[in-house]
């Protein structure tokens, strides 16, 4: 804590790198007091650099030597960022052990961290220019009706009527702060018309409302319908394929209190928002929330917490929710409302299994690759009949993923990293989708000089290839198959327009990857066939289930979406395994059937939501590097356990002391990628206190390795990881 500053001293966070061991705050003068959360420009070293002036008490800047301090060079004319926004940057810097400093000034955006006031006040003139246009409609009620809200079911008025009695309503208030609450809606329920109500409720009393999706490029339908229904609102967008100008411009918006609505990727968490009323969490389950580099936060739990603090509502919807958030429902701490039924009564598609094990071996196994059953091929053939859609999914991109020699068995491993570089057919290339190293597939084989080089397996493009001549179009011309996936994708707007042809209808077959499988409301699908998803039931990840049920429980809610087709909607799935529990749940749409399952096991084996878990991971040139930095690591985790187990025992402060246990370090599963070696160390306990009172410690003493582990290109801890 600083000694009581002198008149006309500031703590100013910059983006200090975490091991400077500053916390981020420095002290800069000024003539006078500044609140906190006001964005300046101060000297750092040569440069000028954006800084937030912080609370003083929360910041661990060290003191100034006499006379050394400099004086800030520049005040933004900006309204301060808010003490809830503070407190939520601060909450996040220290639990997932990032410099408070980095993390704040990281989720700016980057084109306002580089604004001069001058270039600053310019830009704030042509919005507030822009905002001054008339809007349709005034606020209030009236306004937010514009696109004609459809009567809402028995089922949505229910859930409606019990979110109100959280929030509350004008007359009276709600008794405490709002618990969350956990949408359980199937597919195709009408979860996004309860958000609008929500929203529209929120909007009327003059606030703001932040609905975060997890890749917004996925599901274009609900801008346009949050756009429609609001017209008359101002609705911005937050996500990574925004401008530098878009998004600062967005960011502003936001945080002048111009921007009602804001719609965003797990990055609008951290959205300065004053007149926040309503959190929104859509596919609350999806991984995609988790952010895999920096600071590794969980948007989706950020989101809860944020909404604690301002004592907001906050909903979490899923088709397939997170077993952290079922469990936390059925603890009853989340609040759980449930829509079980689809709309207009529509079924659920008939999920059928196809055992591969009764399939003829020629099919089921055969060298070129083929896993197409006869089953599959005929229901495809089918719908085409009937002027309808299929979708089949394969959850790997490029024509195999190994390229092989008959001769000499080489194999198209990539020389970086321990993977088979993927053979893409389009472009006769061999890729590795670790490191991106590309080069031409060989004429003949690199090691024995062999002409015939063999795909081993199938990706996307050869699936397409390989059904094409099986299944004819519906005028007896040829079938329309169209592949959307990473490879066909890459251009801006091609996803875009590659989704229009299926909704136009110009599509006979969609044979995709998972991006096919979200959110999508295709109204001519009818069929949905899962071609192989067996390699998700046997992963080393302990959370590969979880996903594959999502993915699969999302691809089948593609089917069938038009209430007139819902019928002879169907669901094949392709599996060697049909009594496992998983597709049997999936069968049976058995969302608490496999819930129940998962968590049944994870509480066997004390894993999450049973316990908590975090990893070190490091990044070394050697394996030798790698394995010497992890043991000291080890070593000083198990010191830093022991001094604060003495710590607790000498306060006798009382309740038990978790436990908390650390694994042997291990490569990860992909042990090298672009020439790094990767290991991963994990802890885990029973009490996230303890937890992280151990991180705490032991971060700052992992950064005093630093010195003698240059070897270690990178480290970081990841608490709360998503994959092993
Ligand atoms: P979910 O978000 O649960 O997948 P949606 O909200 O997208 O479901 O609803 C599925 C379909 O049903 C959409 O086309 C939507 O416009 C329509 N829909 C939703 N609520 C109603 C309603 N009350 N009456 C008629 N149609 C509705
Ligand atoms: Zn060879
Ligand atoms: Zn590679």
């Amino acid at each position: 804590m600083l000694p009581r500053s002198e008149p006309g001293e500031l703590a100013v966070l910059v983006d200090l790198p975490h091991h400077s061991g500053l916390g981020g705050a420095l002290t800069y003068l000024h003539g006078h007091a500044l609140a906190p959360g006001t964005l300046v420009q101060v000297p750092l070293g040569r440069r000028e650099v954006m800084g937030i002036v912080w609370d003083e008490q929360a910041t661990t800047a060290s003191p100034p030597e006499p006379g050394s301090c400099k004086p800030v060079a520049a005040v933004m004319d900006l309204p301060p960022l808010s003490a809830h926004w503070r407190a939520l940057v601060t909450f996040a810097a220290d639990y997932y052990r990032r410099g408070v400093g980095e993390l704040a000034l990281s989720v700016l955006p980057p084109e306002l961290r580089k604004a001069t006031p001058a270039a600053l006040a310019r830009r704030g003139a042509r919005l507030a220019k822009r905002l001054n246009r008339p809007a349709v409609a005034p606020h209030g009620q009236g306004s937010a009706v514009d696109g004609a809200a459809p009567p809402l079911t028995p089922e949505q008025s229910a859930v409606l009527q019990a979110l109100l009695q959280t929030t509350g309503n004008e007359q009276t208030p709600p008794a405490g702060p709002p618990a969350p609450v956990l949408l359980h809606g199937v597919t195709g329920s009408g979860k996004t018309e309860v958000y609008l109500r929500l929203a529209q409720r929120t909007l009327a009393q003059g606030r703001q409302v932040l609905v975060m999706v997890p890749e917004i490029n996925l599901t274009p339908q609900l801008e346009a319908r949050l756009r429609d229904r609001f017209a008359g609102h101002t609705l911005v967008t937050l996500h990574s394929g925004l401008t530098p100008a878009q998004r600062v411009n967005h960011w502003l918006q936001a945080h002048l209190g111009q921007a009602d609505l804001l719609l965003g990727t797990r990055l609008s968490v951290m959205a300065s928002l004053p007149r926040l009323g309503l959190i929104v969490v859509d596919e609350e389950h999806d991984p995609s929330y988790k952010q895999q580099e920096g600071a590794r936060y969980s948007a989706r739990d950020l989101a809860v917490y944020r909404a604690r603090l301002e004592g907001l509502p906050v909903i979490l919807g899923s088709a397939t929710p997170s077993l952290e958030s079922w469990r936390h429902a059925q603890q009853g701490r989340y609040r759980l409302l449930r829509m079980p039924s689809r709309i207009g009564h529509g079924a659920l598609p008939q999920v059928e299994l196809v055992d591969l094990n009764l399939q003829p071996r020629r099919v089921a196994s055969s060298a070129d690759g083929s896993l197409l059953s006869t089953a599959l091929v005929a229901a495809v053939q089918e719908g085409i009949d009937r002027g309808e859609q299929s979708l089949l999914l394969l959850n790997r991109r490029g024509y195999a993923p190994v390229l092989h020699c008959g001769a000499c068995a080489w194999k198209s491993e990539c020389p970086h990293c321990s993977a088979w570089r993927v053979f893409h057919k389009a472009d006769r290339s061999l890729r590795c989708h670790h490191c991106g190293a590309a080069e031409r597939v060989p004429r003949a084989c690199p090691a024995c000089g062999n002409l015939d080089l063999s795909p081993i397996g199938r990706g996307t493009e050869r699936l397409e290839e390989q059904l094409a001549p099986l299944l004819r179009g519906r005028d007896g011309g040829p079938v329309r198959i169209l592949r959307i996936d990473a490879d066909t994708t890459r251009q801006a707007g091609s996803l875009q327009s590659q989704l229009a042809q299926v909704h136009e209808g110009e599509v006979d077959v969609l044979v995709g990857t998972q991006m096919v499988a979200k959110g999508h409301d295709f109204r001519r699908m009818t069929l949905v066939a899962a071609v192989n998803p067996d390699g998700a039931l046997f992963s080393s990840d302990f959370r590969a289930p979880e996903r594959l049920f999502a993915l699969l429980m999302q691809a089948a809610g593609r089917a069938g979406r038009d209430p007139k087709q819902a019928a002879r909607s169907r669901m094949l799935v392709q599996t060697a395994y049909p009594l496992h529990p998983l597709v049997q749940a999936l069968r049976q749409h058995d969302y608490d059937a496999f819930a129940a399952s998962q968590l049944e096991e994870r509480q066997a084996v004390g894993l999450p939501p049973y316990s908590h878990l975090v990893v070190l991971r490091a990044e070394a040139r050697t394996v030798q590097a790698a394995q010497a930095f992890m043991a000291e690591a080890g070593a000083a985790a198990n010191e830093t356990l022991k001094s604060l187990k003495a710590f607790h025992a000498a306060q006798a402060v009382g309740g038990p002391f978790g436990e908390v246990t650390l694994y042997p370090a291990v490569p990860a599963p992909v042990a090298r990628v672009a020439d790094l070696e990767r290991w991963q160390m994990l802890l885990e306990s029973a009490s996230r206190p303890t937890l992280q009172a151990l991180l705490r410690d032991w971060s700052e003493a992992l950064l005093a390795l630093r010195e003698r582990h240059r070897a270690v290109v990178r480290w970081a801890l990841d608490v709360d990881p998503l994959s092993l």
